[in-house]
């Protein structure tokens, strides 16, 4: 009996040099099916709960002989296929990883043969002048310099539009790094750390670029818009003022991950620029939103900022590993510019001078190739109808007594939870509101667990009980293919999750704490 469930399982294995000469074209069906299998399951497709996947991956011996393409295949197919995310699913509304068009499964393959290196231009040649152009049409969105600005410097190598990086962390932890210097005279003056201030809600990545590079980083209370609040922020510069702490760089978020609101950058720039310091605005999630109607009226002021990020595979639809940072200046990333003799010679044209990653894949194709498939047109569309999709859930969840909107969505992402009977039209105390945390921890993970519908939580402060932080579903509007119906049949689903998680409650006197 053959035990593979595909005839091509059972080949026989190349030689080692084979790999490099032989094709492997027959096996191009089957990844086909792969991927299709993949791209039409939901999260139920899984028949092993996440706390016992790990048991699945405990040898830790390199295998001695090599395998066939076929046996490979066959092992990728039933062992490792089957425990992915399906972030495909037009129910699963819970992350910002978005579903890639389908022009990435073929174009991806270019990618990765050509396996361009854009750390250098001996390693990437012309790749390295088409990134820096996909850098400038954003920019352009972003910034709007004048016409001649864009031709005098988009293949200058010794300035910059912004560089790519493998995501919004890298993007973020650059901007903090390009701050510091310039502000490396004040703070050698003062001798004291400086200080990196926003709102509560800036992304870990602050904590992360505070660490690396030594400045103290302040998270300012927000105020009941999610927004960072302009008297806090004055008293804290005031603060640091009499201290002596020189302020490196202010954040102003374009797009909070959980509430999508959106700091008041066009005041905050004036403040930076009043004390010598940097404004990065942090649009890793929002700042795709220039490329539609009502995300510029949203975006007014972005173009104030000295940086900017936009992580591109989140709403511009590219493969994970691909982030941006966008500076308005074309001679700020000179601020962190480092050469080496061997390679990343100063006089050459590599980007590596100017970017904290080394080796890089050309991540700037797929967004090439975006422009140009989906074009500004094709993004102000999916965009605004993201932002409407959340306005939509936004109704049907109020439409209903079972569950509690946090605020009205500003951007295509919203917080909200599910309360309980008993719970629900009233003002609950301390104690009801542990209760309800715990219930909807309880709905979260058995929704997940059943895997038909995913939407994410977190816990956050918010305006309805300003002083205890609430357990919340955060529902993100990426997939394009999420319709009315979907939402429908998430928001059905957790309420019959959460009916019998009530009778079991009621019956049993369920200890919710120690649900998995
Ligand atoms: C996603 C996100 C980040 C981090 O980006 P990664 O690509 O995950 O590194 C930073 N800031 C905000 C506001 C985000 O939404």
């Amino acid at each position: 009996m053959n035990i593979y469930s595909n005839a091509l399982a059972a080949d026989t294995h190349l030689d080692v040099e084979g790999l490099f000469t032989e094709g492997f074209g027959q096996y191009d069906d089957w990844i086909d099916e792969m991927c299709q299998q993949f791209l039409h399951s939901n999260d139920s497709c899984d028949p092993i709960p996440v706390s016992e996947l790990k048991t699945l991956f405990t040898d830790t011996t390199m295998p001695a002989q090599q395998q066939s393409m076929g046996q490979y295949l066959d092992e990728f197919q039933h062992q490792i296929l089957p425990h992915c995310s399906h972030l495909a699913s037009p129910t699963y509304v819970g992350h910002m990883t978005s579903p890639l068009p389908n022009f990435v499964s073929q174009l991806s393959r270019l990618v990765m043969i050509l396996n361009q290196n854009m750390m250098k231009i001996e390693s990437c040649r012309g790749l390295n002048f088409v990134e820096r152009q996909v850098l400038a049409m954003l920019h352009k969105e972003v910034f709007h310099l004048d016409d001649a600005a864009y031709l005098q410097n988009v293949q200058d190598a010794n300035v910059n539009f912004g560089c790519f990086t493998s995501g919004g962390t890298v993007a973020n932890i650059t901007a903090m790094w390009v701050a510091r210097n310039q502000r490396q005279a004040a703070l050698q003056a003062s001798g004291s750390r400086g200080v990196i201030i926003g709102s509560e809600l800036m992304h870990y990545s602050f904590d992360k670029a505070a660490d690396l590079l030594g400045l103290d980083l302040i998270r300012l209370p927000f105020d009941d818009q999610y927004c960072l609040p302009l008297p806090h922020l004055k008293q804290a510069l005031s603060e640091a003022q009499s201290q002596d702490q020189p302020v490196v760089a202010l954040v102003a978020i374009a797009g909070t991950t959980d509430f999508g609101s959106v700091d008041p950058i066009a005041e905050m720039a004036e403040l930076a620029r009043a004390q010598g310091a940097h404004l990065h605005v942090d649009g890793a999630w929002g700042g795709a939103m220039v490329l539609c109607e009502e995300g510029k009226a949203m975006l007014s002021d972005i173009h104030l900022a000295d940086s900017v990020t936009i992580d591109g595979h989140k709403q511009l639809m590219t493969p994970i590993g691909c982030g941006l940072l966008l500076t308005r200046d074309v001679a700020t990333l000179g601020n962190i510019r480092k050469e080496a003799p061997y390679a990343i010679r100063s006089s050459s044209l590599d980007q590596g001078r100017f970017t904290l990653e080394g080796t890089r894949p050309a991540m700037a194709l797929y967004l090439h190739a975006a422009f140009h498939l989906i074009g500004k047109s094709g993004y102000g569309e999916l965009l605004s109808k993201s932002l409407a999709r959340a306005q939509m859930l936004a109704e049907m969840l109020n439409e209903t007594q079972e569950f509690e909107l946090v605020h009205a969505p500003k951007m295509n992402l919203m917080v909200y939870r599910y309360l309980p009977q008993g719970y629900r039209g009233r003002r609950l105390t301390e104690q009801e509101n542990e209760f309800v945390n715990t219930f909807n921890v309880a709905l979260q993970k058995r929704q997940r667990a059943l895997g038909n519908t995913f939407v994410s939580r977190t816990k956050r402060v918010t305006n309805l009980y300003p002083q205890q932080p609430l357990v919340l579903f955060r529902a993100v509007m990426l997939n394009p293919l999420t319709t009315r119906t979907h939402l429908q049949t998430v928001i059905a689903d957790q309420l019959v999750i959460a009916e019998s998680l009530e009778r079991e409650v009621r019956d049993q006197d369920l200890d919710l704490g120690g649900m998995q």
